[in-house]
């Protein structure tokens, strides 16, 4: 264990995450300064946060299912508790590093306190492609880093859930060694786990229907009727499926999806309820490109870089991080562009996108949703009494309203972008709880 020294390198090799010029902690820490200068908060309380309060590092023995061991690095790292437990997701990916550990767990701080939960921030990992895994590898790989981390997650101190590479399945594996090592049932100590142990109904789609409740809001703002909206997602998994699905129903259209393997573009509109999702079947946008599109003469099949600079109303990037670059934030021709995913654009491309008037709905507002329900989780949790998906849907749909309607008043009021807005009202929220709490020891 030791503390993260903000001039300490990289410790580990680029990840997918930072491929695109900069790591996800380069890319929180530069957007942390930018906006502390613009903001009048003790530079004593930005120092403190420009640190994690600790990184934990593991390593994890797993017996592969042909007899032979092998070992895996894993990080936990906790940013800052000083408006309640630690909170964030679990994420098994073989670009896991240290330092994106440590940026996405200062995206969680903020992403919390934006919501306004009693949360604060934290992220960790496996460095394993959980493709390369069975179930039952899984499930060892996962119960031994819940051993390994023990000591350092509980319901009112760390509550993990799930990221890119876990689902409900590996939430209730944690959940049940911990408990097991507890010696009770401690449904809290996580979430996103499977309802009939404890999850909230309607956690796996929330962060997919927070992308789409924000962008229904801006669009209504800024003047764009959803019916006349044209939509590309970039990434279909569970937060771009369901972001794409709920626009659709909402009447965008959506006009271009993809996943991993490429994209499919209709400029009359892809009826996406007919496309699983990539975690329902990982091939699933190619292959329906293979067997449906192919007869229709207006649809084409494009690149993921192709899709990202169609000229849509909007762009949501949906997978993985530092999609848009410096590269090729100037061929970007969407005029709003919803965070899905967690940074998929680095600090100098948003410079870029927001020099040249798009508008930029930030990833700790856009994809909040998740952790949002995962609060109502908690609370379920901590009450033993389960919540009805109606009433999840509409806590949820109020809480993002809220948030939402607070960025903009800022947006107004300070005449900024929307992702310095998020930052000020986080950072306001965050900084005032420390100077109330004071330093001590
Ligand atoms: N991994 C999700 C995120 O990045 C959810 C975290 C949570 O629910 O704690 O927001």
């Amino acid at each position: 264990m030791s503390s993260q020294d903000r001039s300490s390198p990289p410790t580990q090799e680029a990840t997918a995450e930072s491929t695109g010029s900069e790591s996800a902690l380069e890319t929180a820490r530069r957007q942390l300064d930018r906006v502390a200068a613009q903001l009048d908060i003790d530079d004593a309380v930005i120092e403190r946060l420009s640190h994690p309060t600790a990184v934990h590092e593991v390593t994890i023995p797993l017996e592969r299912d042909d007899g032979s061991l092998e070992v895996f690095t894993a990080y936990r790292a906790q940013h800052d508790s000083v408006r309640g437990p630690y909170k964030g997701g679990l994420r098994y990916h073989p670009d896991v590093t240290r330092d994106e550990c440590v940026g996405l767990s200062m995206w969680m701080t903020w992403k919390c306190a934006v919501m306004n939960l009693p949360f604060g921030g934290a992220k960790g990992g496996i460095v394993v492609d959980p493709k390369s895994l069975s179930d039952d590898e899984k499930e060892r790989l996962t119960r031994r880093f819940t051993q390994e981390i023990r000591d350092v997650i509980g319901p009112n101190t760390d509550i993990p859930a799930p990221d890119m590479g876990t689902d409900p399945q590996t939430m209730a594996w944690l959940m049940d060694a911990y408990s097991m090592q507890e010696g009770e049932t401690i449904p809290g100590v996580v979430t996103g786990k499977p309802p009939v142990i404890g999850g909230s109904f309607g956690r796996e789609e929330a962060p997919g229907r927070s992308v789409a409740i924000v962008t229904r809001e801006t669009c209504e703002y800024y003047d764009y009727p959803l019916d006349e909206t044209t939509v590309a997602v970039q990434g279909f998994g569970s937060v771009g499926a369901n972001a794409a699905r709920l626009l659709e129903a909402w009447g965008a259209t959506v006009v271009a999806v993809s996943d991993v393997n490429g994209a499919v573009y209709d400029p009359d509109g892809i009826d996406v309820d007919l496309i699983p999702s990539h975690d329902e079947e990982p091939e699933a946008v190619t292959r329906f490109a293979t067997d449906i599109l192919d007869d229709d003469g207006g649809v084409s099949r494009i690149s993921n870089a192709e899709l990202l600079e169609l000229d849509v109303d909007v762009l949501i990037p949906a997978a993985v991080g530092n999609v848009i670059t410096a590269d090729n934030a100037d061929a970007i021709a969407a005029d709003i562009v919803v965070e899905g995913a967690n940074g998929p654009a680095t600090f100098d491309a948003d410079t870029i996108l927001e020099d040249r008037g798009i508008r930029v709905i930030p990833d700790i507002l856009a994809n909040a949703g998740g952790v949002t329900v995962s609060y109502f989780e908690w609370l379920q949790d901590i009450n033993r009494r389960q919540w009805s998906l109606g009433r999840v849907n509409d806590e949820l749909e109020a809480e993002m309203v809220t948030a939402w309607t607070a960025l903009k008043d800022e947006v107004e009021r300070r005449d900024v972008s929307w992702r310095d807005a998020a930052y000020a009202v986080a950072l306001d929220r965050v900084s005032d709880a420390h100077e109330m709490r004071g330093l001590w020891p």
